[in-house]
């Protein structure tokens, strides 16, 4: 392919004819003004508040879940999830590789141990195949649920991601893990507004995590939010997020470690404008992504679509060059013409933090890790 072609093809596709061009860049033309002047004129602009309140709602209809918890971000809502599900200090849980650094650390901030599994090289999702492999091989059913037959560890849960919108095997990862007894947390930060079979990412596992970050689909500053379907859990998760203090009028009563997770209502009021352009923003995404597909067809380069039966919220469009050495160069040739490209993560265990964690052969990972490149994914204003 000539990668002028595609330069081009980027200009065109964003009107831009020489200005840098982002990877994501959030657009504000909702009713964010309107929401966060209201917020201000209340007075309520920390942690407690209406939007809060309707953030939390919207989230719960849009993933059909039954409790949604608004938090300080998206790392923080994975933290409390792992612990929500039953992540003790000293044991294991499993994940992929292939993730932004935020899913280990969400691990390891509760003193328990990423194990690291391969991906699938379609979905770059984690691969129940490979699930399934390690548990075979590693794992024991005992009392209490499932132990890692080298460590001794107890594998406390499951942690899959939905990278860049894709949505894993997701169904059949949750059907593996019950088999096990091990709880799924989806790491659906990504993925907001993606689903499989009309069902939205983030109600498949026990728990499910979101994130409102500057880059993502659609962003309140910084936020997170923990999604349910199990309401008690949803409530624990509130408590423990807004410091475990028993509901009192006046006393301070703090029974348990809690964390001040709280997202403020300043940041829920543009949550909740962004969250009402979410349909909108996921159309025009998919029609970018529709004239990526074409340019890409019949070149060497291929475009990572969603499986059939899936649909993505096409947080960030990525694409697969033959070898590292294309990749090179297109991200070289790409950056030095202002339209910015971007390789995919380095696997995790190659992070200092993270070398000595169990893994398995990775192939996939490896393989995808050399090649994936994201490209310039906004919303066209
Ligand atoms: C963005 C992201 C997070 C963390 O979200 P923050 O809101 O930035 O803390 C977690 N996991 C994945 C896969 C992400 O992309």
């Amino acid at each position: 392919m000539d990668y002028s072609l595609f330069i081009s093809l980027v200009r065109d596709l964003y009107k831009k004819p020489e200005e840098f061009i982002p990877l994501h860049s959030p657009i504000f033309n909702g009713k964010e003004k309107e929401y966060l002047l209201d917020t201000i004129d209340s007075t309520f602009v920390s942690s407690v508040g209406a939007y809060v309140d309707a953030f939390e709602k919207k989230m719960q209809e849009l993933t059909k879940t039954q409790k949604a918890v608004a938090v300080v971000n998206g790392t923080a809502a994975l933290q409390v999830a792992l612990r929500l599900a039953g992540v003790k200090a000293g044991e294991e849980v499993l994940t992929q590789a292939l993730t932004f650094v935020a899913t280990a650390n969400s691990i390891a901030y509760n003193q328990a141990h990423p194990v690291f599994l391969d991906v699938d090289r379609d979905t770059m999702g984690l691969s129940p195949d490979a699930l399934t492999a390690f548990l075979e091989s590693h794992a024991e059913k005992r009392e209490g649920g499932a132990y890692n037959k080298t460590t001794q560890k107890r594998i406390a849960a499951c942690l899959p991601m939905h990278t860049f919108g894709l949505m894993a095997r997701i169904q059949e990862i949750v059907d593996i893990c019950t088999q096990w007894n091990i709880p799924v947390v989806e790491d659906a930060a990504e993925a907001l507004g993606s689903s499989a079979n009309g069902k939205a990412a983030g109600s498949f596992g026990l728990l499910g995590t979101f994130s409102f970050n500057g880059n993502k689909i659609v962003t309140c500053g910084g936020g997170g939010a923990i999604v349910s379907n199990d309401v008690e859990l949803g409530q624990r998760g509130k408590y423990l997020t807004t410091t475990a203090k028993v509901p009192h009028s006046w006393e301070y009563v703090h029974d348990e470690l809690g964390y001040n997770f709280r997202m403020p209502n300043l940041n829920a009021a543009l949550a909740c404008a962004q969250l009402e352009q979410l349909d909108t923003f996921i159309e025009q995404k998919k029609k970018l992504f529709e004239q990526y597909r074409s340019f890409c067809e019949g070149s060497e380069i291929k475009i990572k679509q969603p499986l059939a039966d899936t649909s993505s919220n096409h947080w960030l469009i990525a694409l697969e060059l033959p070898d590292r050495e294309a990749r090179d160069t297109f991200l070289r040739i790409t950056n030095d013409a202002g339209v910015m490209t971007r390789p995919i993560w380095q696997l995790m265990y190659r992070l200092p933090m993270y070398q000595d964690c169990q893994r398995d052969d990775q192939i996939n990972a490896k393989f995808l890790e050399e090649r994936i490149v994201n490209i310039p994914s906004s919303v066209r204003p």
